[in-house]
């Protein structure tokens, strides 16, 4: 049992991380594959980038389908390169079987942002990402970030759980919504609410999308009224996503952790003040009209995007997701490992398969035969 071959580098991905480090997008491109992949060797190379990953500014973009988020992702990038930001960006359609560089990152092209100097665009769908559409988002994230890329921006269609857990990876999420199609309604049962730090209702130049804008802070207010007094009278409403993630990671923790767990969760639950760093303000989600084929409110979008990365900041809950994310991460790590060891390094599976006889014969339980399949593991 050793560890050794998770984060040993083969000599063909230290060439190959050389060409990255020196900038060459080409070896970008490579890196991204096998890390979406899960090819043999990625985890070395997560491995060698990991110091490289933490100066970007992580951005999220969701919503449904043809609510204008590529065309969003357009504007932005022209925006931020015009203020000479570089921009990577991955586009993640989870319904789609097309991956590799189609479909999203193509209309984009369309849109006439040159992926050029200093943008990077890249398509991932559910084919290929062996571990999770999310897993694999987050991996990639991480390459562009050390790639050196100054915002890593992530488009995702809303779908439901894994597309949350995508925005989750993101320091700043903004849902998109339109007029059409009763949206608002969806985004609640989507629990895009919770994801969301700030709301964009694009296509405001039809019908419609004043009410729309109106009807999701009243959600807001709805939602974050129960239970709490500092809701705001106007514009705007506090929440700390982090709230509901660190509710999600006390879950996860009471399912693995046992003992501990439990009093973790009464800590994260009392301790609203030090957890945002002594910040006295929270955040406020703004819900912004666009029109972003034409570029109108485009400008705050920026602005407001700007001011959700200063916050992160000052508020020190940028720290607290990024810390939060890195635990996520090891815990993962960990499970991956564990089942490697289980059924592929060990004795796991030939005692489950010497045990079916007696276990349909009632003469062993499927908990005794994980006790001597996890004793066979080391544990
Ligand atoms: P996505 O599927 O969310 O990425 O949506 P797209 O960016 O591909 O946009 C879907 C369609 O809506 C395209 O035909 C866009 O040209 C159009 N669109 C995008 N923004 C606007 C807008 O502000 N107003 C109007 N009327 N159409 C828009």
């Amino acid at each position: 049992m050793t560890n050794e071959a998770t984060t040993a580098l083969s000599p063909a991905h230290a060439e190959l991380l050389d060409r990255f480090r020196d900038g060459q997008r080409a070896a970008l491109a490579r890196v991204i594959s096998i890390v979406e992949n899960q090819r043999e060797g990625f985890q070395a190379i997560l491995h060698e980038l990991h110091g490289d990953t933490h100066q970007a500014r992580r951005i999220g973009i969701t919503g449904p389908p043809g609510a204008g988020k590529s065309t969003i992702t357009a504007s932005l990038i022209r925006r931020f390169r015009d203020r000479g930001q570089t921009v990577g960006v991955i586009a993640v359609d989870p319904t789609s079987p097309y991956t590799g560089g189609a479909l999203l990152g193509d209309r984009i092209r369309m849109n006439e942002v040159a992926q050029g100097e200093g943008v990077f665009i890249r398509s991932m769908a559910t084919r290929g990402a062996l571990g999770g559409i999310a897993a694999a988002t987050r991996e990639v994230m991480d390459v562009l970030a050390a790639f050196g890329f100054d915002i890593v921006l992530v488009e995702t269609v809303g779908v439901g759980q894994s597309e949350l857990d995508i925005a989750a990876a993101a320091d700043t999420t903004a849902v998109v919504l339109v007029p059409e199609s009763g949206d608002a309604i969806q985004t609640m049962k989507a629990g895009l609410m919770e994801a969301a730090d700030l709301f964009v209702v694009n296509k405001a130049d039809r019908p419609g999308a004043p009410r729309l804008a109106k009807e999701v802070e009243m959600m807001l207010h709805y939602r974050l009224g129960e239970g709490r007094s500092d809701v705001p009278a106007h514009h705007g409403v506090q929440l700390n996503r982090a709230d509901t993630a660190r509710a999600k990671l006390a879950a996860r923790k009471r399912l693995e952790g046992g003992a501990d767990a439990a009093a973790d969760e009464g800590d994260s639950s009392t301790s609203k003040s030090k957890s945002t760093g002594g910040a006295e303000e929270g955040w406020s989600i703004p819900v912004l009209l666009t029109s972003a084929e034409r570029g109108d409110g485009m400008e705050e979008l920026v602005d407001r995007l700007d001011r959700h990365g200063a916050w992160l900041e000052a508020s020190g809950e940028l720290e607290r997701r990024q810390r939060a994310r890195l635990e996520e991460r090891v815990r993962d790590a960990v499970l991956q490992r564990l089942l490697a060891l289980t059924w592929q390094e060990s004795e796991g599976r030939d005692i489950l398969e010497r045990s079916l006889d007696a276990l349909r014969a009632g003469e062993a339980t499927p908990y005794e035969v994980a006790d001597r399949i996890v004793r066979a593991v080391g544990g």
